[in-house]
């Protein structure tokens, strides 16, 4: 398949890990922002395949895992009003809430659908214009376009039983806030690809240059990932800090500015809390005060809200990449996928899930089983 083949080609894999074999003199850190590439990093055995002085540290990159638990609890009293027809991912229907989770809702008689794209839902509110159709917007620069798209259409269209209950967060703020945490050890960053195709490499030099920090924009598949990891590398070892764009076939420096207009139009800027990890300044997006008529938050009340996290889970430290995920003492254990303890294990995105479906604890994969090649 065009675009896929020829980056999981095993020959070019093993050229590029020579090549970081033989630059590499001494220990690096390196995070993978997004969790999507911990997904192929973990899947095809990457990180074992790296010389030892190579550690890739997982980020706080998925989505589903750093949506805060409030808002989580916020959907579920939503969602089980009569008056509503709840919209959603599929992959949101099973992150627990404090005490419940969206399916739970569903089988209590709440109107719980699962929609491929917001419009999805855009549609079900006109074809429902006696019913509250409320669609969860969560996600990174990836998935805002959409939903800004969705609710600049209902303004349009005059669709008034639709709204959006935003949880919208930003890549370089988090990126910032990782810098500055006590105890960090990330040395450089490998950039989501998908995020800097919509938003640009702009917002990257002045925190490359002030943190002292490579930031190397990367795709998904094993030989982006490697092709990433190599350039990350070769800038450390020369004591060089700049953006470098390893994933051209998909990102150009200023991005989308047809996607990046509606962003500014629909959206603002705004603090947000991460699960897991805290509130970070200036790195959500919420309505926009022309918009606010759509949002969820302000058209339903939802205050009062008491969360409440599990004690065992410790997704704040996996996230902040203090912990690999097998070292909560609950993984596999208490928390498997079919019984979640937290995000990082429901979600398709999730390192706890990564680690669970993809790696063998406590063994080494034999070269075969760890090819990067599907
Ligand atoms: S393994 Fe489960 S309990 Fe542990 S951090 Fe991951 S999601 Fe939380």
């Amino acid at each position: 398949m065009k675009y896929l083949d020829e980056f999981q080609n095993p020959e070019l894999a093993r050229r590029l890990l020579d090549d970081i074999r033989s630059t590499v003199t001494r220990p690096w850190a390196l995070m993978e922002v997004c969790g999507g590439q911990t997904h192929t990093i973990i899947r095809h055995g990457i990180d074992q395949l790296l010389p030892d002085q190579v550690e890739l540290i997982h980020g706080p990159g998925c989505p589903v895992c750093v949506t805060p638990l409030e808002v989580i609890d916020k959907a579920l009293e939503i969602a089980a009003r009569p008056e509503v027809i709840f919209c959603s991912f599929g992959d949101m229907l099973r992150v627990p809430g404090s005490d419940r989770d969206l399916f739970q809702v569903r089988s209590r008689g709440g109107d719980v659908r699962v929609v491929y794209s917001p419009l999805d839902a855009l549609k079900i509110a006109q074809q429902h214009p006696d019913r509250e159709v409320v669609f969860f917007g969560i996600g990174f620069e990836t998935t805002a376009p959409p939903n800004a798209m969705t609710v600049y259409q209902a303004r349009k269209l005059g669709i008034p039983n639709f709204s959006l209950l935003v949880s919208h967060v930003r890549v370089p703020p988090a990126i910032e806030a990782i810098m500055t945490s006590p105890g960090c050890r990330v040395q450089a960053f490998l950039a989501a690809g998908h995020v800097c195709s919509v938003m640009g490499m702009e917002e990257y030099p002045e925190l490359a240059a002030r943190h002292r920090v490579p930031i190397v924009v990367t795709g998904f598949e094993p030989l982006d990932i490697l092709e990433g990891i190599r350039r990350t590398v070769r800038q450390l070892e020369r004591g060089e800090h700049t953006v470098d764009n390893a994933y051209p076939r998909a990102v150009r420096s200023e991005g989308n500015p047809a996607a990046r207009a509606m962003l500014a139009d629909v959206f603002e800027v705004t603090d947000r809390s991460w699960r897991g990890i805290g509130t970070i300044p200036a790195s959500g997006w919420r309505l926009s005060e022309r918009y606010r008529d759509y949002d969820a938050e302000h058209r339903f009340s939802v205050g009062g809200i008491t969360t409440k996290e599990p004690a065992a889970c410790r997704s704040g430290e996996v996230l902040q990449g203090f912990i690999k995920p097998h070292e909560c003492e609950a993984f596999g254990t208490l928390c498997t996928p079919r019984t979640p303890l937290g995000a990082t294990m429901v979600s398709s995105e999730g390192a706890c899930a990564a680690y669970y479906l993809y790696r063998r604890l406590g063994t080494t994969p034999t070269p075969q089983e760890a090819s990067p090649v599907v």
